[in-house]
């Protein structure tokens, strides 16, 4: 069966390792991306120079008719999906919580949650027998932020990795019998442009001396996770949590 992948967020990160990686081991692939076109082109070109089959999609996934479209396109011009990554993340300026609004709060909970499910959606409409599909596989990308509550820095992003975790228990508990495997990823701290949106670009090089292997993990390491949960290698796994945090 044709390998089809949509990774969302991978304009840039651990998107953009996870779409080339996948694209490197035989999968079409699906760059989505928010607002950085020049980001996503360039990844485009780089996967289409190896030969990849990719394309580039603009979408909001916090919004509805945007992940509709998005999973049309890719219906149109790819085929019909076989994994999903839910990667599309963001956090917000670092404060307590006694300072945010419930803008804030609701933009975090927006793209980190509510486009999980949307995503999800998409996927499982494409995916399971119960819709003419013949499988796949979704990989939720959380945090270890879930865990560890951010305190002082982003509860509300902590908070939003949270009901990623249930989300995987959920979803793959519904779907186990569909042949649709849902997992997560909790990635530590990773050296990406996400910390510099949160104010504090130097952040993994702060507090890597309190992770147990004492440094920030890379994107392509998460990526490798991520792959092998898609992968059949993991055809027995499904609502699990794999844990990519240097041992916190
Ligand atoms: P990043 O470098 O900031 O990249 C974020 C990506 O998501 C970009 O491609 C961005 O697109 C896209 N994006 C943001 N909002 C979107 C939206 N509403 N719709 C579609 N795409 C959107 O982030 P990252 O560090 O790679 O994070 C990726 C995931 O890993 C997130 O879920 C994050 O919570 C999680 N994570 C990261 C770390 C870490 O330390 N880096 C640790 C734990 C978990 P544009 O380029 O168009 O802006």
């Amino acid at each position: 069966m044709k390998k089809i992948a949509v990774v969302t967020g991978s304009s840039r990160g651990i998107g953009a390792a996870t779409a080339s990686l996948l694209a490197a081991q035989g999968y079409d692939v699906c760059i989505n991306y928010h607002s950085n076109e020049t980001a996503a082109l360039e990844l485009l070109a780089q996967l289409k120079s190896t030969g990849a089959n990719a394309i580039a999609v603009q979408a909001d996934t916090s919004q509805e008719a945007d992940v509709v479209r998005l999973f049309r396109t890719v219906d149109e011009q790819l085929g019909r999906i076989t994994a999903l990554v839910n990667n599309a993340g963001i956090l917000a300026p670092q404060m307590r919580v006694e300072d945010m609004d419930a803008a804030r709060i609701n933009r975090i909970l927006a793209t980190n949650v509510t486009g999980y499910f949307l995503c999800s959606r998409e996927a499982i409409k494409r995916m399971s027998p119960r819709h003419g599909g013949q499988g796949g596989a979704i990989v939720n990308v959380s945090s270890a932020a879930s865990r560890l509550g951010s305190p002082g820095e982003y509860v509300d992003y902590a908070a939003s990795k949270g009901a990623v975790d249930t989300l995987t228990t959920g979803l793959a508990l519904e779907l186990a019998a569909e042949c649709i495997r849902v997992n997560c990823v909790r990635p530590g701290i990773i050296y990406t442009d996400i910390h510099a949106s949160g104010g504090e670009p130097g952040r993994v090089d702060r507090v890597k001396q309190n992770i147990p292997m004492q440094r920030g993990g890379t994107a392509e390491e998460v990526a490798q996770a991520i792959a092998w949960l898609l992968s059949e290698g993991a055809s027995y796994s499904t609502g699990a949590v794999l844990d990519v945090a240097g041992g916190r």
